[in-house]
């Protein structure tokens, strides 16, 4: 490697200092990734942290990851033609309402770069999907966080109150990370009702494939229904592609529009379009995996509560524990066990369902630490 300087040179004291950052950046909450998981003494260790499909990838999905990647020196299709035409078929939509981005965390910041200018405010329950405050801060916005209810639920009447002049967006996570609770069909309209029509209201339903109550609300319905909805969903849960980062986003056409306008131009590589598109050819199979998921969810929702827990009722891949204090001796109690779990301060913990061995020793787990 040539330099103009030498390599033993020190960097000009006190240099990055004089690079004025954003404020912004001081004042953003970290974003905890799921740790890896270490293997402890004779133990196998399962990372059920990040609400990861614990499936291997298909083999047919595999197959057409490994056929494009020989054309990784071109570019990707930057209009996303087929995955988005795909995505419009699979969710009975015209293609100008699908808009596409790196996992759909993308998407949203394509969202909140498409309504927000500085000052302006996007009201969210929480606790809810941490990247929430952080991709609003970033865009120069406020959040405006709205506490769940005693039964870990959005509090929709109270989000709808907390609607100002300033108010962009608001967004509705159900099923909700990491507490698992939707939102009803009948609450949900109510607030949309009372949310003013140039309000985006974002339903993130990165869940949706896990979610069987009959309560919860049909998203296309709604979406079909209310011109200022959005429904944000996900190749990274159910369908496993995780790793490859496919979010997209079902809006009405001038909305859509705008996010393609505000998204990284190439920013779905050309492997997570057609492992996207094999991914929904492929739905019939992925689709037993979701059942599969869901039949664990059941069984470990069933034995905590006879063990004496009382929890939120899930409707995702995910358990939560709304331990307060005990959070901290929980997540110990599981790390000796040889889960890697995830730990909302003084909160609670939440749990992926995982491998059949991981959702035992989690039950082990809680037994032993004695429900509550
Ligand atoms: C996991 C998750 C997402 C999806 O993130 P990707 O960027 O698509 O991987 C979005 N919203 C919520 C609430 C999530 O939990």
């Amino acid at each position: 490697m040539t330099s103009t300087t030498s390599g033993t040179e020190p960097a000009p004291s006190g240099e990055p200092e004089q690079v004025r950052l954003r404020a912004a950046l001081g004042r953003l909450p970290a974003y905890v990734p799921g740790k890896a998981a270490a293997p402890g003494p004779g133990l196998t260790a399962y990372k059920v942290s990040s609400n990861e499909n614990p499936f291997p990838p298909l083999a047919s999905v595999l197959e057409v990851i490994a056929a494009t990647a020989g054309s990784i020196n071109r570019y990707p299709d930057m209009a996303v033609r087929d995955l988005t035409a795909a995505i419009a078929t699979a969710v009975g939509v015209a293609p100008e309402n699908i808009a596409t981005g790196n996992g759909s965390v993308a998407v949203l910041s394509h969202i909140i770069m498409a309504t927000c200018d500085a000052g302006d405010e996007v009201v969210h329950a929480w606790r809810s999907f941490e990247a929430y405050p952080i991709v609003v801060a970033l865009a120069g916005a406020e959040s405006v966080p709205v506490g769940l209810d005693l039964d870990a639920r959005h509090r929709l009447d109270a989000m709808a109150a907390a609607v100002t002049e300033r108010t962009k967006v608001v967004i509705v996570c159900s099923p909700n990370n990491p507490t698992g609770t939707t939102v009803r069909r009948g609450e949900l309209e109510t607030f949309l009702d009372a949310v003013p029509p140039h309000v985006l209201v974002v339903l993130d339903e990165a869940y949706v494939e896990f979610v069987t109550d009959p309560e919860a609300p049909d998203a296309m319905a709604v979406w079909r229904s209310r011109p200022n909805v959005l429904v944000l969903r996900t190749f990274s849960k159910a369908y496993g592609l995780a790793g490859l980062r496919v979010g997209y986003a079902v809006a009405h056409p001038r909305v859509a529009a705008a996010l393609r306008q505000t998204a990284t131009p190439f920013g779905v590589s050309s492997i997570a379009q057609s492992a996207a598109i094999a991914s929904l050819s492929a739905f019939g199979e992925l689709e037993r995996r979701v059942e599969a998921l869901v039949a664990e969810r059941s069984r470990v929702a069933g034995a905590l509560e006879e063990q004496g827990w009382k929890l939120p009722e899930s409707q995702a891949n995910f358990v939560w524990f709304p331990l307060g204090t005990d959070s901290g001796a929980f997540v110990e109690a599981c790390e000796a066990a040889g889960l890697v779990v995830r730990r909302y301060g003084d909160d609670g913990v939440r749990v992926t369902i995982g491998e059949t061995e991981a959702n035992d020793r989690l039950l082990e787990v809680a037994a032993a630490f004695g429900a509550r």
